[in-house]
């Protein structure tokens, strides 16, 4: 194998490694928490103590109701008894009944409202949970498909690097200094000659030039001074 398709298959490899590298950092910084789930769980955690709430007071507007109905109970007992006679303390005694019974109504109505809002509060808490399940669930996936990738990258670039190791020990040395020291400076160190053109700059080469690159010497296109692959 001539110098110039060595250097060519080595730059190919090295090409591919570096695709391959910039792959595996597009999937690693994929790889961490999801905004979504963060978010949901913020959210979860607020409608919790909205419905924590809304309990506490219906269990208050309960207590509340039970509290009035017992006064009402021994107001309209003393009422009914019989052993009130006096017309103005029984008047009192019915406005009393009255008062209670309006409170009653009033609480009441009340905690109708807060039982309204409780059932609500436990929808949408069960609503909330169950987003947060398939967010869970969907950014569990998409992690280990991640990984997965990860590991396939790495072992294709593990794989790479030992090619690449076997073509450089076949490659004359200072041949791959060379080589190594235009791939710094152009990026592409060794370029394809295709119709007498150069593929690194375009520009039509000299008979002379492609004499020589065919028969497999080391010769610079004397536009871009990228070395010259006839395959
Ligand atoms: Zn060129």
């Amino acid at each position: 194998m001539t110098v110039t398709k060595q250097l060519y298959r080595l730059q190919e490899v090295d090409l591919e490694i570096e695709s391959g590298k910039r792959a595996l950092e597009q999937v690693a910084s994929q790889l961490g928490e999801s905004q979504a789930v963060i978010e949901t769980q913020k959210q979860l955690e607020l409608e919790q103590k909205r419905l924590e709430e809304s309990s506490r007071r219906q269990r208050s507007a309960e207590w509340e109701i039970d509290d009035i109905a017992t006064k009402l109970a021994v107001a309209e007992e003393q009422l009914f008894s019989g052993r009130v006679k006096n017309p103005k303390e029984l008047t009192n005694l019915q406005h009393e009944v009255e008062a209670f019974q309006a409170r009653r109504d009033q609480l009441e109505e009340q905690a109708l409202e807060i039982i309204d809002q409780v059932e609500q509060s436990e929808a949408r808490v069960a609503e909330i949970n169950s987003e947060l399940e398939t967010l869970k669930a969907d950014w569990q996936r998409q992690q280990k498909q991640l990984t997965d990738e990860m590991e396939r990258l790495r072992a294709a670039l593990a794989d790479l690097g030992s090619k690449r190791q076997l073509l450089i020990g076949e490659i004359d040395p200072p041949a791959f200094e060379f080589y190594q020291s235009l791939r710094k400076g152009k990026g592409i160190a060794v370029a394809k000659v295709e119709q007498g053109i150069c593929r690194g700059c375009r520009i039509s080469l000299p008979t002379t030039d492609l004499q020589q690159a065919r028969g497999g010497k080391l010769v610079q296109c004397s536009s871009c001074g990228r070395i010259l692959f006839l395959p």
